[in-house]
């Protein structure tokens, strides 16, 4: 739960919040970014003012309810165009589930695939990487050695791809080749998932946090499903009572689609 933020790298505190979800915040010299809130399951402002008292603005991997629960506290939101398009849709299928408390239309901001956020003395990169949402970004820093990875490539689980406005996979495959080209400047860097706790333990068996190689895995994974070279096993998901999503892996890869997205 929110009761503090913990810091990972000198500019950047990690929150978990309820439900196993991330949040991060940036720390600039002029201005602080919080990358996602989680659900909101405390009041989010307290938190950042007790690390700094600068402006603070909210910048959001993807449109789903469980990454900006908080966006309520915040004067200004910023989220991809693609998934701001598609945000009213989006609410009216995900938001009864997951609401978001006191979120202001006039505080969404939309930003495009090749936007920089200046902090003052560092500065986030935006990474396009469409298909959990259509508007799905991944971001890195430019000084120190951060990547958030939303639920672009998933945490160290899979990446559910068996949802609303989900892209299919040939658009996935696509964004993930370009993905790879940029992110390779960053494979040593530290990937910070949306649900951290996915990963698993550090030293522990079966412990995958998100990076390069899994991005990698992915288009791997694409490119077999995509092939028909590999078919999913039937799995379980609640956004999908019908029972039709298929869960498959490759390396360190995992997904769970739905067979219309391979067409
Ligand atoms: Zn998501």
């Amino acid at each position: 739960m929110n009761t503090s933020m913990e810091q990972l790298q000198s500019r950047v505190w990690c929150l978990r919040d309820r439900d196993d979800c991330a949040a991060y915040l940036v720390v600039g010299d002029q201005k602080a970014m919080m990358i996602d809130t989680g659900m909101g399951a405390e009041p989010l402002m307290p938190l950042v003012r007790k690390i700094t008292p600068l402006p603070a603005e909210l910048l959001l991997t993807h449109a789903h309810g469980d990454h900006y629960g908080a966006a309520g506290e915040f004067g200004r939101v910023w989220l991809h165009e693609r998934d701001l398009a598609i945000l009213g849709d989006l609410e009216e299928v995900l938001l009864p589930r997951i609401p978001v408390p006191g979120l202001r239309r006039e505080t969404l901001v939309p930003f495009g695939d090749s936007a920089v956020f200046d902090l003052g003395g560092e500065c986030v990169h935006v990474l396009p990487l469409p298909g959990h949402t259509p508007g799905s970004c991944v971001f890195a820093l430019e000084n120190e050695p951060a990547v958030f990875c939303g639920d672009a490539i998933g945490s160290g689980n899979i990446v559910l791809m068996a949802l609303p406005f989900a892209l299919g996979l040939r658009e996935y495959r696509a964004g993930l080749a370009a993905f790879i080209r940029q992110a390779g400047a960053y494979g040593g860097f530290e990937w910070l998932g949306g649900h951290c706790g996915q990963a698993g333990e550090p030293g522990k068996p079966g412990y995958n946090p998100p990076r390069l190689q899994v991005a990698q895995d992915m288009l791997a994974l694409c490119d077999r499903l995509l092939a028909g070279t590999l078919i999913g096993e039937p799995v379980w998901e609640p956004m999908r009572p019908q029972g039709d999503a298929l869960r498959a892996y490759h390396g360190t890869a995992g997904m769970v689609y739905l067979p219309r997205q391979l067409g």
